[in-house]
């Protein structure tokens, strides 16, 4: 459902952020990827979305090139959901409303349907007693679950995470991940760019390994923790651990 061949992004002043990347990633699969600051994790889920701009290379979603007509990139847009490390919730609105804005004004759903949808997702995250609160008035977790089932509302073929749990304390980690684990488990397509090996080795069914733009590993994710082939990669997991 992703299909990206080549992929190539430097950034003005000459930073190669992303150097010749291929990705398949079925429906249904959960694919980790992982790799030391800098590698180019994010500017990797950016380009998916349309949030970045590749210099060479292709990128298909769900058979929808990404290329300049501005119908298939809204369409990508709309198709591919993302949570990001700072939730980036709508201050102003009320919990309810940050996700039933774009169901209203993309989805072009009623105020009615799109409430309803919002209902059902927030008791989805275990957030029911939270709908008519402010961000302001939330935890962490719960901001990043709320942000979570704003993407849902959308109704996406695919979920893009960005360090979905870095920004929050260690207690409220876990909550996020179990409605990550819970949304693999029902069989969402997932491209989540973690910190959290345990996560990455239970949930993910592949592990992408980055680092100066490259794709240096690609291996069914066990595989990976118990005997990485590379020896960057190897590296890089005698640090995390
Ligand atoms: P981290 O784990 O710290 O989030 P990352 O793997 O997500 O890192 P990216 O943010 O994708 O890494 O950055 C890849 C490279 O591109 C880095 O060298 C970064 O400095 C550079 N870069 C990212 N965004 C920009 C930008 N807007 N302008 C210039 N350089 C950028
Ligand atoms: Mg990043």
């Amino acid at each position: 459902i992703i299909e990206l061949s080549s992929i190539s992004k430097t950034f003005p002043g000459g930073v190669r952020a992303l150097d010749s990347v291929s990705l398949t990633v079925k429906e249904g699969e959960v694919v980790a990827v992982i790799g030391p600051s800098g590698s180019g994790k994010s500017t990797m889920l950016r380009c998916i979305n349309g949030l970045e701009e590749i210099d060479s290379g292709t990128i298909v979603v769900d058979g929808i090139p990404l290329d300049e007509k501005p119908a298939n990139r809204l369409t990508i847009r709309t198709e591919v959901g993302m949570v990001f490390q700072s939730f980036n919730l709508f201050p102003h609105l009320s919990v309810r409303e940050n996700i039933d804005i774009a169901q209203i004004r993309v989805r072009k759903r009623s105020a009615a349907q799109a409430e309803e949808r919002s209902r059902e997702l927030l008791a989805k995250v275990g957030l029911t007693d939270k709908i008519d609160a402010y961000p302001s008035q939330l935890s962490g977790g719960q901001k990043q679950r709320v942000a979570i089932a704003r993407a849902l509302a959308m109704d996406p073929k695919v979920m893009l995470f960005d360090e979905a749990t870095s920004a929050l304390d260690p207690e409220m980690i876990g909550e996020v991940l179990q409605v990550m684990r819970d949304l693999a488990a029902e069989g969402m397509t997932m491209l989540a760019v973690t910190h959290e090996m345990g996560f990455a080795r239970e949930v993910a069914s592949r592990v992408l390994f980055l680092d100066e733009g490259a794709v240096i590993e690609q291996q069914e994710a066990k595989a990976f923790f118990q005997r990485p082939s590379q020896e960057r990669s190897r590296e890089f997991l005698r640090k995390v651990f």
